[in-house]
C-alpha cells in the first residue's frame, strides 16, 4: 500500500457493520485516513426494536448518516456500488462513476427472501401492519391457531422468538384464552447458537407461555402448516422471518450461496486490501452483534495496513443476545463453549445491538439504547445482585406512576416483572395488585 498521500478508506454499506467499522477505525487510527461510507440510503435504521411496534411501541429510530461527518469526520456518499475493480483499487458506482480506495471494507448485508407462501414475513418496520392485522384477527376470534415458522436457510431467528413471546404476553394482557401458539424450527433446541444453558432458558420461557415447539415448517396452505417429519398442524395464520441470501458484488469472490468468503482477520479471500464483515460474509451466523465484532477486527487490520502501529487480532466472536419476552428481558451469551442466561444484564451497556463503538454512539448522539460506556461482559452473580435491586425499585416506581395515570394494565405488568424476577411478589405489592386488578375490572 502506498502511504505518500493520506490513506483513503472506503466502506460500502450503511448498516451495523459499516457504522461500527467507521467508528472503530476513527478510534484506532485517529485522523490518519479519510473515511467514506457509500450507501444508497440516507439513514441507518435501528431494526432490533421493530418487533415491539405491532404491540404499540413507537416506531424505531433512524439515524442520518450525514451526522457522522460532524461527529467523526466520516463522509457519506449516497450511491449504490455496482462493482469492485481490485486491480485498479477502485469501486464502480451505479451510473458509472468510480472511487479510488487504499483499503475497502464491504458491509453490504444479505438480501432477504420470502420463503413461505401465505405467511407474513417480518423484516422490520414495513411489516408491522401485517402483524397488527393478525393480532386484530386474534382479538376478533378469526384466528385461533397462530404459528411462527423459522426459515430453513440462513437467518437471524431471535426476533421471531421475540414475536412469539410478545404475542403470548399480549394475549395474556387481552385475557384471550382460546389461542394456540406454535413455533416450528429446524433447531434441536431454541436458539442453540447461544449454547445449552441459554437455549434451555428460551425453551422454558416458551413452555411457560404455552408456545408449543415443532419441527421445521415446509409449507402452508392457509389452513394447515406442514412439518418435516411430523404431522401437519392447524394454522389460521403464520409469521416467519426472511431467509437470507448473499448480496454479491461483481469483482469479489463468492460462495455458491453468494456470500463473500473471508479469513479470521475479515480479509476477503485472495483480494488484497479488501475486507468484508457481517451478513454479507460466509460466517454462518447472521447477527448485528457479530457483524460489529467482525467490523472491529477489520478496522484494526485496516489501520495496521495503512501504517498505524496496531497489532490486528483474529476475530473470536462472542454471541450476545437480548431477548424481549414481554415481561422482563433475557440476556443470552455463548462464548467458547460456555453458555449463560440471566434476567440481569450479562454485558454492559445492556443493548440489543452489542457493538463496542456503535452502542455508545447511538446512545450519546441519538438516545437509542441506554448505553454510555464501552461494552464489557459481566459475571452472572455480580450482575444479578447489582441489578435486581435497581430493577425492583424502578419497576415499583413505574407501576405507581402508571396507576396514577389510570393505566392499571401497565401497572400490573410491572408487578408481574417483579414476580417473574423474584419468583414471588412481596406482600405489600400483592395488596397493590389486588387493588389495581379491581380498578381495572371496574373500568372495563
Ligand atoms: C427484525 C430484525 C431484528 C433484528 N434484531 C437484532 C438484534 O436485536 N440484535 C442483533 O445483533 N441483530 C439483530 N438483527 C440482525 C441484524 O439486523 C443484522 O445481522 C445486521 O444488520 C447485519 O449487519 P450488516 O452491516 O452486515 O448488514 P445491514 O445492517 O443489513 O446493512 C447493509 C447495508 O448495505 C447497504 N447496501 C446493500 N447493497 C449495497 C451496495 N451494492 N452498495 C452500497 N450499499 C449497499 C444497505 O443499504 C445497508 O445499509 C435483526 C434483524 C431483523 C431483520
Amino acid at each position: 500500500m502506498d502511504h505518500a498521500h493520506q490513506p483513503r478508506v472506503v466502506i460500502v454499506g450503511g448498516g451495523v457493520g459499516a457504522l461500527e467499522a467507521a467508528l472503530a477505525l476513527r478510534a484506532i487510527a485517529g485522523p490518519v485516513p479519510t473515511i467514506e461510507v457509500v450507501s444508497p440510503s440516507d439513514t441507518f435504521v435501528y431494526r432490533p426494536l421493530t418487533v415491539t411496534e405491532p404491540f404499540g411501541a413507537a416506531p424505531s429510530a433512524e439515524l442520518p448518516l450525514s451526522a457522522l461527518r460532524e461527529t467523526h469526520d466520516v463522509a457519506h456518499v449516497r450511491s449504490t456500488v455496482a462493482a469492485v475493480h481490485p486491480d485498479a483499487h477502485e469501486i464502480e458506482l451505479e451510473g458509472g462513476d468510480r472511487l479510488r480506495y487504499d483499503a475497502l471494507l464491504v458491509a453490504v448485508g444479505a438480501r432477504p427472501r420470502a420463503w413461505l407462501d401465505g405467511a407474513v414475513t417480518f423484516r422490520g418496520h414495513g411489516d408491522v401492519p401485517a402483524v397488527q392485522e393478525i393480532l386484530q384477527g386474534i382479538r376478533e376470534g378469526r384466528i385461533d391457531d397462530l404459528a411462527f415458522a423459522a426459515p430453513p436457510g440462513a437467518s437471524w431467528t431471535l426476533p421471531l422468538y421475540e414475536l412469539a413471546l410478545l404475542t403470548a404476553a399480549w394475549v395474556a394482557d387481552e385475557n384471550i384464552t382460546r389461542i394456540n401458539l406454535a413455533f416450528a424450527t429446524k433447531e434441536q433446541t431454541p436458539l442453540a447458537d447461544f449454547g445449552p444453558a441459554a437455549s434451555a432458558t428460551v425453551r422454558d420461557l416458551l413452555g411457560d407461555r404455552g408456545v408449543r415447539m415443532h419441527h421445521q415448517a415446509t409449507g402452508f396452505d392457509g389452513r394447515l402448516l406442514t412439518l418435516d417429519g411430523e404431522p401437519a398442524i392447524r394454522a389460521d395464520a403464520v409469521i416467519t422471518m426472511a431467509e437470507l441470501v448473499g448480496n454479491p458484488l461483481p469483482g469479489l469472490p463468492h460462495t455458491d450461496e453468494d456470500f463473500i468468503p473471508t479469513d479470521d482477520f475479515a480479509a476477503v479471500d485472495g483480494v488484497p486490501d479488501v475486507w468484508a464483515v457481517g451478513d454479507a460474509t460466509n460466517y454462518p451466523v447472521k447477527q448485528g452483534g457479530l457483524a460489529a465484532q467482525q467490523a472491529d477486527t477489520a478496522a484494526a487490520a485496516i489501520a495496521a495496513a495503512i501504517g498505524v502501529p496496531v497489532t490486528p487480532e483474529k476475530s473470536d466472536p462472542v454471541m450476545r443476545g437480548l431477548l424481549l419476552t414481554g415481561v422482563t428481558s433475557a440476556y443470552l451469551r455463548g462464548d467458547k463453549g460456555t453458555s449463560d442466561a440471566a434476567f440481569d444484564p450479562l454485558w454492559w451497556p445492556p443493548t440489543k445491538l452489542a457493538g463496542r463503538y456503535l452502542a455508545p454512539y447511538l446512545a450519546d448522539h441519538h438516545q437509542i439504547d441506554p448505553a454510555k460506556q464501552q461494552l464489557h461482559d459481566r459475571h452472572p452473580v455480580e450482575a444479578a445482585a447489582k441489578d435486581r435491586e435497581e430493577m425492583r425499585r424502578l419497576a415499583v416506581e413505574f407501576a405507581e406512576a402508571d396507576a396514577r395515570w389510570g393505566d392499571y394494565e401497565s401497572a400490573l405488568r410491572w408487578l408481574r416483572t417483579i414476580e417473574w424476577v423474584d419468583g414471588v411478589l412481596p406482600i405489600e405489592h400483592d395488596e397493590l395488585r389486588r387493588r389495581w386488578e379491581s380498578e381495572l375490572a371496574a373500568s372495563r
